[in-house]
């Protein structure tokens, strides 16, 4: 613990006293100053692994400092107190997050030393489990687009599955496919390290074909292979793929889908695109017209992330829709915030009001699947309910459901 330097910054010697004893006593080496200069100064020379900053002070407000320590690149550890409402804190929090800053926690004052303690100390008790498609560890390599060309032809590109439930009764009602990189020397790459740079370069809508035909092999296999479920569960399960907003001008991409389906005997009626807010609507009448067509031959369409994006809420209503997926960001803090709260609500009351089913993603917890289903949320996705599994892990997991073994 000896490596741990903590300095306080804070207008108010109490607190700042009072944060300091708790730290000392945590093991920490600690530095208490109420002067800004005095802390940046301190910064440099001692190199304080934690840093605890009150957000509202007479001489120079948190939020300037949080801006200079983003623009010196700051590496510590930040914990940010103040008297302020918890609104406001959860904003500065965030907007730190946004910065690049590694945020340790938000204490609203007064706070209790157990709290600051696990902040000091932290992540020691709630490290979730690995996932079971494992994600590389090793520094992220530098990816070109000759590195892509070569994935594609090489088929490096493999999924996993993430179930969807019913709030009401846990039954599987789908699966939604996400893709990784099973690269050669770095092993499995998130979407978020590949994706970005194939959608600029076009290289998506190669990608999303692969992704696809591999997921309508999996996904008729299930439903063929899923014994353990009713024959009604079976013939109402749904495959959910993303689709990125270049690939909406790519009709014949959607009419070779419609081909592999058949190849797949899968009905089109049992597959959603996923697509973002703000995708849909970068070119709403383009969209209007291709996504029209699209639910005409019978496949579904989900808003994906909803919340996030800056859509207006008529091109939303005008489009085509089935489904609205809550955005998890919303939900994982649902049980800690009762905005998060207010706004999955408000979310899932304007999908069934446009007659939509409501998907929440993000669901880390039972006490937030409880609250969903109060709230009359259809679907419910997340680590609570399961990881995203490889197309091999699904079945055991599925296995492991004995109350999805029920109904006629
Ligand atoms: P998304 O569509 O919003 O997918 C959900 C993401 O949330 C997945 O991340 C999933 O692993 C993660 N997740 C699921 N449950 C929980 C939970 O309870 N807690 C938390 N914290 N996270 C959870 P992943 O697999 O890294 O995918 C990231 C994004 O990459 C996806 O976000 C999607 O936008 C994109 N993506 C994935 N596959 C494809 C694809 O085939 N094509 C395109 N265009 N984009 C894809
Ligand atoms: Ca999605
Ligand atoms: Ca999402």
């Amino acid at each position: 613990m000896g490596d741990r330097r903590l300095l306080i910054l804070d207008d108010d010697p109490m607190t700042g006293e009072t944060i300091q004893r708790i730290a000392e006593f945590a093991g920490l080496e600690v530095y208490f100053t109420p002067d800004p200069d005095r802390f940046f100064a301190l910064l440099h020379d001692w190199q304080p692994t934690h840093i605890a900053l009150d957000l509202v002070m007479p001489t120079m407000d948190g939020m300037e400092v949080m801006a200079r320590l983003a623009k010196l690149s700051c590496r510590a550890k930040i914990i940010i107190t103040s008297g302020v409402g918890s609104r406001v804190l959860d904003a500065a929090g965030r907007s730190a997050a946004e910065h690049g800053l590694d945020i340790a926690g938000v204490l609203a004052k007064p706070f209790s030393p157990p709290q600051l303690r696990e902040m000091l100390l932290g992540q020691i008790s709630t490290a979730p489990p690995p996932p079971t498609v494992a994600i590389a560890p090793s520094e992220p390599p530098e990816i070109t687009l000759t590195d892509l060309h070569r994935a594609l032809d090489r088929q490096e590109f493999v999924l996993a599955y993430q179930p969807k439930v019913l709030c009401t009764t846990g039954e599987l009602a789908g699966v939604e496919a996400l893709v990784r990189w099973a690269h050669p020397s770095y092993g499995l790459l998130p979407p978020g390290r590949f994706i970005p740079l194939a959608e600029s370069c076009d290289l998506i809508d190669p990608i999303t074909d692969q992704v696809i035909d591999q997921a309508l092999a999996w996904f008729g296999s299930l439903c063929v292979g899923a014994t353990q479920l009713s024959p009604t569960t079976r013939d109402r399960l749904m495959l959910s793929v993303n689709i990125s907003a270049r690939t909406l001008t790519n009709s014949a991409l959607f009419e070779r889908v419609r081909e592999r389906c058949e190849a797949h005997r899968v009905d089109p009626t049992r597959l959603i695109f996923e697509l973002t807010e703000t995708s849909a609507m970068d070119d709403p009448v383009a969209s209007l017209d291709l996504l029209t067509r699209l639910r005409m031959i019978g496949f579904h369409l989900s808003i994906d992330d909803f919340g996030t994006g800056f859509s207006s809420m008529l091109q939303l209503v005008r489009l085509p829709f089935s489904e609205i997926k809550v955005d998890k960001s919303f939900v994982m803090t649902a049980m800690t915030s009762p905005e998060s709260r207010t706004v999955v609500k408000f979310i899932v009351d304007l999908g069934h009001s446009l007659g939509l089913r409501c998907t929440a993603e993000g669901v880390e917890d039972a006490e937030i699947l409880d609250y969903l289903n109060h709230i009359g949320c259809d679907l419910a996705q997340g680590y609570h309910i399961a990881r995203p599994l490889s197309g091999q892990d699904f079945w055991p997991w599925l296995a492991s459901r004995t109350y999805t073994i029920i109904r006629p």
